[in-house]
């Protein structure tokens, strides 16, 4: 099935159980229930994060930040109900049009989680050139394919690729995330340097995406960033260590399941619910409370 027809067909049924009152019903589950919605967007279109922001307030949910997930694992706060943390992960350059704005606007607390390298370097993002070479011809391999590389052959074929195809900048500038991160309704957190599949890579390459990541960041907005989110959603042990090794707090991994107290007590391994940007925001809400009967498997859509 076309993506845009299985998306209208997807946006239809959402539409349809949110007037049956289904989904209010299971939003109030959520509510009653001992659970946090933790929620993971990249680069919506302002239009999808407004509607969703609007969504979840009108029903009930209140937003806290991920400081105050770290105060309700520390014990310093009650488990609350009906809350909702979201977080941003990569750094996209239209977050500053998309989500700043609405966030201040709407008084909700964000935590944007940055790769440092491509915001220095002003390139596009690591799978950018990859999708880029696939529609050009110049390669058949997927982003998928890549991910299954140990990391020192993903780079060299990336940078041999790079050298085929100009990007202009895709992430933030290095001003704009130290702007964002005087806002009071944000906190930036760091999301590794390169974006690689932390599990692929060397010890030594792994100690330095997380290490020199945090130095980075703390050096550019002159704060303690002590919060992390797995690129791709991929860790292992050594990468805990790693976090805990250099003075992070918690860390959040791709896993589509509520937070709850027994989650909570990991909390180097955070779950998150990746928002599909691609779809309707219709179709996510049914999702993110627990309704969606179809699965967005075939969807053309990379999140790394
Ligand atoms: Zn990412």
């Amino acid at each position: 099935m076309k993506t845009s027809v299985r998306n209208n067909l997807g946006k239809l049924l959402a539409k349809t159980l949110i007037k049956s009152g289904v989904v209010k019903r299971a939003a109030q589950r959520v509510q009653r229930g001992e659970y946090i919605l933790s929620l993971c967007f990249h680069a919506p279109s302002k239009a999808f994060f407004e509607s969703c922001i609007d969504w979840l307030s009108k029903n009930g949910f209140h937003f806290i930040s991920v400081c105050e997930i770290e105060r309700i694992i520390n014990k310093e706060k009650a488990f609350p109900n009906g809350a909702v943390v979201i977080t941003i992960d990569d750094g996209w350059q239209s977050n500053l049009d998309n989500i700043v704005p609405v966030a201040v606007q709407n008084e909700v607390p964000v935590a944007i989680f940055v790769s440092t390298e491509v915001v220095e370097k002003g390139s596009g993002y690591w799978w950018s050139y990859i999708m880029e070479a696939r529609k050009m011809g110049l390669s058949k391999e997927s982003v998928e394919f890549f991910k299954t590389l140990d990391n020192e052959d993903r780079i060299k074929i990336i940078e041999e690729t790079k050298s085929k195809i100009q990007i202009k900048r895709e992430a933030l500038t290095i001003d704009q995330v130290r702007e964002i991160s005087k806002n009071k309704y944000f906190a930036i957190g760091s999301h590794s340097v390169s974006h690689p599949i932390l599990p692929r890579c060397s010890n030594t390459e792994s100690k330095y995406e997380i290490e020199h990541s945090k130095e980075i960041i703390e050096e550019w907005i002159g704060k303690d960033v002590k919060h992390f989110a797995f690129p791709n959603g991929d860790y292992s042990n050594r990468e805990i260590s790693f976090l805990k090794r250099f003075g992070y707090t918690l860390a959040f991994s791709t896993e589509q399941k509520y937070l709850t107290k027994e989650k909570l007590a990991h909390r180097y391994c955070l779950p998150r619910f990746m928002m599909v940007e691609g779809a309707s925001f219709e179709e996510n809400i049914c999702r993110i409370v627990g309704v969606w009967p179809l699965k967005p498997k075939k969807r053309k859509i990379v999140y790394p």
